[in-house]
C-alpha cells in the first residue's frame, strides 16, 4: 500500500515554498485519497538554535499552518514528530548503518557545517534521522521540495542497507516530483539560492500570513535582471522566471498561459499581475490561519489525536524490526 509521508521544521513562519512544495500537494494526495501523514519536525529543529518558548509557539503554529492549506484531521494523520518516540529509536539503529563519509559528503551539510565553528553530529545525522522519519511509518511516498532529493537517496541507501543486515522491513521511500516546479521556489532576493525560512532577508519569501500590501511589496522588490521583457526561461532567467512559476502556481496555468497575460507588459508592469494573483491564493489561507492561532486547544487536540494515530502505526512497523535485529518485542 501506498503512504505519503512529509514534515515541517518549526524553525519559523512557513512562506510560499513550503505551501506550494510541501503543504498544498499533501492536501492534494490527501484529496486523492492517498494515505497521507503529516508531521511538525520539532526534533530537526534542534540543529539549529532556538528558544523553548519559540519552538514551541512555532510548532503549533506550523500545525495550524497545515490545516489553513486544508489538511484534514480526520483523512490525514497531523502530528509533532517529537511525540512519537520511534523516529528517534529507529535513528539510532539506521545511524549505525550509515557511514560518516557518506553523510559528511552531502552537500546540504557541507553547506551548513562550513558556516559552524562546532559543528553538532546531529547536523551530520540529519538525514538519518529523515529516514527513521518515512521508515518508521513504511513510508512509500516522499513530497518534498527538490531540495530534499538526496537525502531520499540516503533513505533508499539505508533500506537497502538494513535488508542486507537484518531482514526486509521497509519499502524503498520515493521522492514524489511534481512536473509544475512548485518543488523548486526560489529566493525573491536571490533568484539562484531556494526561498527559505532561514533566510535572514525577510523579503526573499513571502510568508502565509503577509497582508496583500506586504506581498505586493515583497514582489515589487523581487530581484529580476535587466531585461524588462516576461520570458521563462529557469536556468537562463531564474528570477523572472520564478515569477512566472508563482504565478501559474497561484492560478492553475501552465508558463505559455501566464505568458500570454504578460503580453505586452514589462516585468515591472507583470509583477503587479503576479502580485494579485498571490493575494487572492494566499488570502483564504491567511484567514483559516489566523482563526486557527486563535484556538489552541482545537489544535492541540488535533495534534494529541494525530500523534495517538501515528504511534500505533509506529508500533507495527517497530515491532518487525525488534524481530528482525533481536531486540525485545515491546507491544
Ligand atoms: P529551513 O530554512 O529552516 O530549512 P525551509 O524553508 O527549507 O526551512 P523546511 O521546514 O526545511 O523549510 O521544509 C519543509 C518542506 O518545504 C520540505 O518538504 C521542503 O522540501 C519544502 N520546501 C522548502 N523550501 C522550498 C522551496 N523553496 N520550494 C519548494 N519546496 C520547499
Ligand atoms: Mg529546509
Amino acid at each position: 500500500p501506498r503512504r505519503v509521508v512529509t514534515g515541517l521544521q518549526p524553525t519559523g513562519e512557513l512562506h510560499l515554498g513550503n505551501y506550494f512544495g510541501a503543504l498544498r500537494r499533501c492536501v492534494q494526495l490527501q484529496e486523492q485519497g492517498e494515505d497521507v501523514m503529516v508531521f511538525i519536525a520539532d526534533l530537526h529543529s534542534f540543529t539549529g538554535r532556538q528558544e523553548a518558548g519559540e519552538r514551541q509557539s512555532r510548532t503549533l503554529q506550523a500545525a495550524a499552518a497545515v490545516l489553513a492549506a486544508g489538511l484534514q484531521p480526520e483523512r490525514a494523520v497531523l502530528f509533532v514528530q517529537s511525540a512519537v518516540a520511534r523516529h528517534a529509536e529507529l535513528c539510532w539503529l539506521l545511524a549505525c548503518l550509515a557511514t560518516h563519509a557518506r553523510l559528511a559528503h552531502l552537500p546540504q551539510y557541507k553547506e551548513k557545517a562550513a558556516t559552524m565553528k562546532e559543528v553538532p553530529v546531529g547536523l551530520l545525522l540529519y538525514p538519518v534521522l529523515q529516514a527513521a522519519d518515512i521508515l518508521v511509518y513504511r513510508g512509500t511516498h516522499v513530497p518534498v521540495g527538490a531540495d530534499q532529493a538526496q537525502h531520499l537517496q540516503v533513505a533508499a541507501q539505508l533500506v537497502r542497507t538494513f535488508h542486507h543486515r537484518y531482514g526486509r522491513a521497509f519499502p524503498t521511500p520515493r521522492a514524489l516530483l511534481p512536473d509544475d516546479g512548485s518543488d523548486r521556489i526560489r529566493s525573491l532576493r536571490d533568484p539562484s539560492k531556494k526561498m527559505s525560512k532561514s533566510d535572514p532577508d525577510p523579503k526573499s519569501r513571502i510568508l502565509l500570513t503577509d497582508s496583500d500590501d506586504v506581498i505586493r511589496l515583497k514582489i515589487r522588490k523581487a530581484v529580476t535582471d535587466c531585461n524588462p521583457q516576461v520570458t521563462f526561461d529557469p536556468e537562463g532567467r531564474a528570477g523572472v522566471s520564478n515569477l512566472v512559476r508563482l504565478h501559474c502556481l497561484a492560478r492553475g496555468l501552465v508558463p505559455e498561459e501566464a505568458l500570454c497575460e504578460a503580453e505586452g507588459l514589462t516585468s515591472a508592469q507583470y509583477k503587479e499581475v503576479v502580485a494579485r494573483a498571490l493575494c487572492e491564493c494566499v488570502a483564504p489561507v491567511r484567514a483559516r490561519l489566523c482563526e486557527l492561532a486563535a484556538r489552541p486547544r482545537l489544535l492541540h487536540e488535533v495534534l494529541r489525536h494525530g500523534a495517538a494515530r501515528a504511534r500505533r502505526r509506529a508500533d507495527e512497523v517497530y515491532e518487525r524490526v525488534a524481530e528482525l535485529t533481536g531486540l525485545p518485542p515491546r507491544l
